[in-house]
């Protein structure tokens, strides 16, 4: 991992330890689990994992369960290994409904300071007393309420009395706020549902303001960090905490110790998301490519979720690079796609393998060995590091070679192999092209050439200068492989960006993927899944995380060797 550069955030850590304010920080990833992580996660999870391992702090991984209808098992795990593949450790594991009796008792103390009420308007009719940006809202009639009365309502609306829907607890502060948030909103709400971690417990559940600032305070989280959509929201988080000192409330102390909490006053930061263009990142869009079958799942290899990038061969290093450089400000930005492939590539580059393979064969015959001639090569596994040391690579005179580096008619600047021209075959020698031999349609189906013996390595032609070199595998020793070859899956930079009735689902690519059967030299025949390697001049490849099998194997293309968009 590169150095991190210092950002508005750091600096404020940087000062509040300076200053004493802490002494060790305390920080938290909190996603809601309807759903898989995404790129966007991954810019938080580095964020608040990042600062707490430079630092010598914590983070704690906190599951926001607080919305019993749309939440699952399967999500939780997944974020679970997400976090880890991204190589971080949390301090805590919580979920925000193992605080639900805390809520609770909070609630009651505001009930109680008459900092909240039990309001009986209905959903719509909340709205039409809300007011709007221009309008001042109106009090609901049931304010006054006392809190006796507030009180009774309230352990009523705990018990199950009241229909979903029918009251809610609203916290009392300002109708006429020129923030709308801080127009009494409401804390909680009935709903006669069962939650995954507590059954039928509760039928009454915290709003996400109210029990995402009670659980950063019950945690002793020092910097709340999220998105900048929150910015309007920070005036109740600190109208929660000013009027909750859950740190200092007799009345949690138990429930507190029983979870084994440290509570203190936190403070919430914005940071601005982290977007990409080509594609879309919202849960409910890429829920809706997997429900609709436009994709093969969560996990597919073009999908921006963790999974679908670490399926694609992207790894966790290259990740956590491109979120440290893309920084963190309050800008709104949409960042270049080709900045995260081109940190896969540099990772990759210092990393992987080098191999041969060839995804589009041509026959090519070297007509001056003899016919059954075979020889083993040896070849050093990275270019640039000796350390990978080398392999063995079967020759003989049979190979195929990649069909585009062949062309009967060039056009100018050419530098492959042409009727008549000569190329280095790597690690073999410069060969010259003899002979074309074509099918009944006259497609080219083989290429006869001869071999000058004197540019072997080693040969004294062996340094003669020549324009090209191409790749290639031997033919009897050479195993075959599925290999799935991605493109980007929407086709315009702002997939998102709705316009002349089209929706992003318009912009999907049709080429995506093209699977191709490739012939891979034999070195490739027995490696595990997710084994990363460069296949000379073709780009970067990954066996598949699930469909590869030794003796069966899969492999994903990453990216290609270059931006294939780049002017
Ligand atoms: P989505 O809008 O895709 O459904 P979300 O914000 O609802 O995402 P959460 O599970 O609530 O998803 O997110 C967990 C954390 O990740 C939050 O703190 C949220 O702010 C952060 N996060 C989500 N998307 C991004 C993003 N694009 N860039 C940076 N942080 C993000
Ligand atoms: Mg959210
Ligand atoms: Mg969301």
């Amino acid at each position: 991992d590169t150095p991190v550069p210092n950002h508005f955030i750091r600096q404020i850590v940087i000062d509040d330890l300076e200053a004493g304010k802490h002494a060790v920080i305390q920080t938290r990833f909190p996603p809601e689990p309807n759903g898989y992580l995404h790129l966007g996660h991954a810019k938080s999870i580095c964020l608040n994992f990042g600062l707490a391992q430079e630092f010598n702090g914590r983070c704690n991984l906190r599951f926001d369960d607080t919305n019993p209808a749309k939440e699952e098992q399967e999500y939780v795990d997944a974020i679970k290994e997400d976090v880890e593949w991204l190589g971080y450790h949390w301090a805590e594991l919580r979920h925000a409904s193992d605080y639900f009796e805390l809520f609770y008792r909070c609630a009651v103390r505001l009930i109680q300071d008459g900092k909240a009420f039990v309001c009986d308007l209905n959903a719509e009719e909340v709205r039409a007393y809300r007011g709007t940006l221009t309008e001042p809202g109106k009090p609901s009639p049931y304010r006054d309420r006392s809190v006796a009365e507030n009180l009774d309502l309230f352990n009523r609306m705990k018990a199950g009395e009241f229909d979903d829907g029918s009251r809610t607890l609203r916290a009392k502060i300002d109708m006429s706020s020129g923030n709308i948030n801080l127009r009494d909103p409401a804390l909680y709400r009935i709903r006669k549902v069962s939650h995954q971690n507590t059954g039928d417990a509760w039928c009454i559940y915290p709003m996400y303001d109210y029990a995402h600032a009670l659980s950063d305070a019950f945690e002793g989280i020092t910097h709340s960090l999220c998105t900048l959509e929150f910015e309007d929201h920070r005036p109740l988080y600190d109208w929660c905490l000013d009027s909750l000192p859950v740190w200092n409330m007799p009345e949690l102390a138990d429930e507190l110790a029983r979870l084994q909490l440290k509570p203190g006053r936190s403070r919430q930061i914005e940071f601005s998301r982290l977007n990409l263009d080509f594609l879309v990142m919202s849960k409910r869009k890429l829920l809706a490519l997997v429900n609709d079958g436009l994709v093969s799942g969560w996990d597919d290899a073009r999908m921006p979720t963790l999974r679908g990038i670490r399926r694609r061969g992207y790894t966790p290093e290259a990740l956590r690079n491109f979120v440290r450089n893309a920084g963190v400000t309050k800008q709104e930005s949409v960042l270049e796609y080709s900045l995260l492939e081109n940190e896969v590539r540099n990772d990759l580059d210092a990393r992987a393998e080098r191999r041969m393979a060839v995804i589009d064969p041509l026959k090519l015959v070297i007509t001056n060995l003899p016919a059954d001639h075979q020889e083993t090569l040896t070849l050093s596994n990275h270019p640039k590091d000796e350390t990978k040391g080398q392999r063995q690579v079967g020759f003989a005179s049979t190979v195929y070679i990649e069909r585009e580096d062949f062309m009967e008619v060039p056009p100018k600047g050419f530098h492959r192999l042409v009727p008549g021209g000569e190329v280095r075959l790597r690690s073999v020698g410069i060969i010259k092209c003899e002979e074309l031999i074509k099918d009944a349609e006259g497609q080219v189906i083989e290429l006869r050439c001869s071999l000058d013996l004197t540019s072997r390595p080693g040969g004294p032609g062996a340094d003669r200068k020549i324009k090209g070199t191409i790749h290639w595998v031997s033919a009897v020793h050479a195993i075959q492989a599925e290999v799935r070859l991605y493109d980007r899956l929407f086709t315009v930079a702002d997939p998102d960006d709705d316009r002349d009735g089209k929706t992003y689902r318009d912009y999907l690519n049709p080429d995506s993927v093209r699977v191709v059967t490739a012939y891979l030299e034999a070195s490739l025949q027995d490696i595990a899944p997710e084994s990363r390697y460069q296949f000379e001049r073709l780009g970067y490849f990954v066996t598949d995380r699930l469909d590869h099998q030794p003796g069966k194997p899969v492999f994903n293309r990453i990216c290609t060797l270059r931006d294939s968009y780049a002017k």
